[in-house]
């Protein structure tokens, strides 16, 4: 989507809007650093923040770096983390990715966008968490599930692919801004723009999106598949018994 004077302008103002409303977003993934938020974010894949956080608690205390996660057997592993969904494939994951950051970066975890995706369970959403909200460095801009559908519904982007909204949004938006607004509309998503019922009427955006009366359509919607539910029983109850 070329980046239009007009868009631009809307972009300006939805962060300004965003800078009001949350002047000082964090993730909600708790990590003491960027290793932990490493480790949350592959866990925190099909899974809420609040369930990460839970299991990260207990694993943190026994694995808190890359030495002691490496260390920890794949059972061990995988019954620690059972609770987050898909657990082994994240317990090989988080294995291998700990392995990796012993064998190529002494332990620590990479600042650079190629290095970190070249690690086991990581790619370019996971990488921007940490780069971004661990290390404070504007790599690119966070697109999950939330993003996806605030950006499209803002009209910031058409497209579905991950990677493309994510170029759109650094076409829009100046890099400094990339952090934090990564960190604002997810919040936003998961806390006003929901996916299954926005809360358009107090929703602080409201005035520069163009997708605003959708709460209003989607509550006519379940008001009408309602209301022809209730009809359909109506009549069966009217219906006479045979013979
Ligand atoms: S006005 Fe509605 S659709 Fe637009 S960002 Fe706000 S909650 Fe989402």
């Amino acid at each position: 989507m070329p980046a239009t004077k007009p868009l631009r302008s809307r972009a300006a103002g939805i962060l300004k809007s965003l800078h009001a409303a949350r002047p000082e977003p964090r993730v909600e993934l708790e990590h003491a650093d960027p290793f932990q938020l490493l480790v949350a974010t592959i866990l925190s894949a099909q899974c809420t923040d609040a369930r990460v956080n839970q299991v990260t608690r207990d694993l943190f205390r026994a694995c808190p770096d890359a030495a002691a996660l490496a260390r920890a057997s794949l059972p061990d592993l995988e019954a620690a983390i059972r609770s987050t969904g898909f657990f082994r494939t994240k317990a090989k994951a988080l294995s291998g990715c700990a392995r990796a950051l012993i064998e190529r970066h002494g332990g620590e975890v990479p600042r650079t966008m190629q290095e970190m995706t070249l690690l086991p369970g990581v790619g370019r959403k996971t990488a921007n968490v940490v780069l971004g909200a661990g290390y404070g460095l504007p790599t690119g801009i966070v697109v999950d599930t939330h993003m996806a559908r605030v950006a499209r519904r803002l009209g910031l982007t058409r497209r579905t692919d991950p990677e493309k909204i994510e170029s759109d949004l650094m076409h829009l938006l100046p890099v400094s801004e990339w952090i934090f607004f990564s960190i604002a509309m997810i919040l936003h998503g998961r806390y006003v723009c929901q996916a299954r019922l926005p809360r358009c009427g107090s929703c602080p955006l409201r005035s520069r999106c163009p997708s605003r009366d959708l709460e209003a359509k989607l509550l006519r919607r379940r008001m009408i598949r309602l209301s022809g539910r209730e009809a359909g029983h109506r009549s069966r109850r009217r219906r006479p018994c045979p013979g």
